[in-house]
């Protein structure tokens, strides 16, 4: 996919590519030199996985707050529960409101965003721990999170948010990748139009990956969708995708995938031989045990099923969260 960006006044960019999902990232990070001297940040390794596999575009909360570039620097100063993005050198500007509204304009100007990759450390845009200083200049405490991440984290409390530090993580990563997967899925799926059967029928696609990342909530969804007719459509709607993308912010563990091949392997018990199972099986153990990558277990039964189709089994989003191209699948 070509990554060439345009860019607005407010130093946005799109990188084109109609297929994709629609993911939201910092425009430093998207190679924009906005930064308040002017300057990119360098992406790594991970966020241009991200960009080869998502159509991305990128968003500056201070241009869009019409801070202008080069720009004086700000921070966070105040209290942990209560600062302001002022200028560092006289505190007297005071930038809070503006980056904050920017994040409204952001979610109007690009409805179908399926996840946000934010900038770590950044007064405005990073996920956590940014630094908050006294009204001294003293550094106190980095315990923040940018005003504009703030700010989108609470306008839409399901898109997927990470910062570029964040993603180095192989858990966080599959993670924010899985869920940036189905909350596009699920704008998809609205877009039709909502109907008791249509969200039975979404969430048996969903069960097998539910239930590797959270037990707990896979038994509340089954519950929730038992009497799906009786419900208020809207409400049910709303209560069934909070609960879905909630549960997929649990790390899925060696243990639970386990548990979810197992569970898999089962479908074939009349469609491979005796020692075929055996050899799946062992698999599934030594993966278990962290003496392989997840994608080994996972190919076999790929394999197995791709000789024997099984409707149920090929729906499941689990067999295939998100492209394999993405190398998820090899480090947890
Ligand atoms: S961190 Fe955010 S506000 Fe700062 S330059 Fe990058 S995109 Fe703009």
């Amino acid at each position: 996919m070509g990554r060439s960006a345009e860019n607005d006044s407010a130093g946005r960019s799109r990188m084109s590519d109609d297929h994709k999902p629609l993911m939201g990232i910092g425009s430093c990070l998207a190679g924009n030199a906005v930064r308040y001297n002017a300057q990119t940040k360098s992406p790594n390794q991970y966020v241009r996985g991200l960009m080869d596999n998502f159509e991305m575009r990128a968003f500056c909360p201070e241009m869009g707050a019409g801070m202008g570039v080069p720009r004086p620097p700000i921070h966070l100063v105040g209290s942990e529960t209560e600062v302001r993005a002022l200028d560092v050198d006289s505190h007297q500007n005071d930038f809070t409101e503006k980056i904050a509204e920017y994040a409204q304009t952001v979610l109007s100007l690009a409805p179908e965003l399926c996840a946000y990759v934010l900038v770590k450390g950044s007064p405005s845009c990073g996920y956590e721990r940014v630094k908050r200083f006294a009204t001294n200049g003293h550094r106190v405490a980095s315990d923040q999170q940018g005003i504009f991440a703030a700010a989108l984290a609470k306008l839409d409390p399901l898109l997927p948010l990470e910062d570029d530090g964040r993603l180095n993580d192989p858990g966080l990563r599959e993670s924010f990748v899985t869920r940036a997967y189905t909350y596009h899925d699920w704008k998809q799926f609205t877009q039709s139009g909502l109907s008791a059967r249509g969200l039975i029928e979404f969430y048996s696609r969903y069960k097998y990956l539910v239930m590797a990342h959270h037990v707990p909530s896979y038994k509340l969804l089954g519950r929730m969708l038992a009497d799906a007719g009786k419900r208020d459509l809207q409400q049910l709607s709303g209560e069934f995708i909070s609960t879905l993308m909630s549960a997929l912010t649990h790390r899925a563990t060696r243990r639970s995938h386990s548990n979810v091949l197992y569970h898999l392997s089962g479908y074939l018990k009349r469609e491979v031989s005796g020692e075929e199972r055996q050899r799946l099986k062992q698999l599934i153990d030594q993966y278990r045990l962290g003496q392989i990558p997840l994608v080994v277990p996972v190919t076999m039964l790929k394999h197995h099923f791709a000789n024997k189709p099984n409707r149920y089994i090929d729906s499941q989003v689990f067999m295939a969260p998100y492209p394999d191209e993405l190398q998820l699948r090899n480090l947890v």
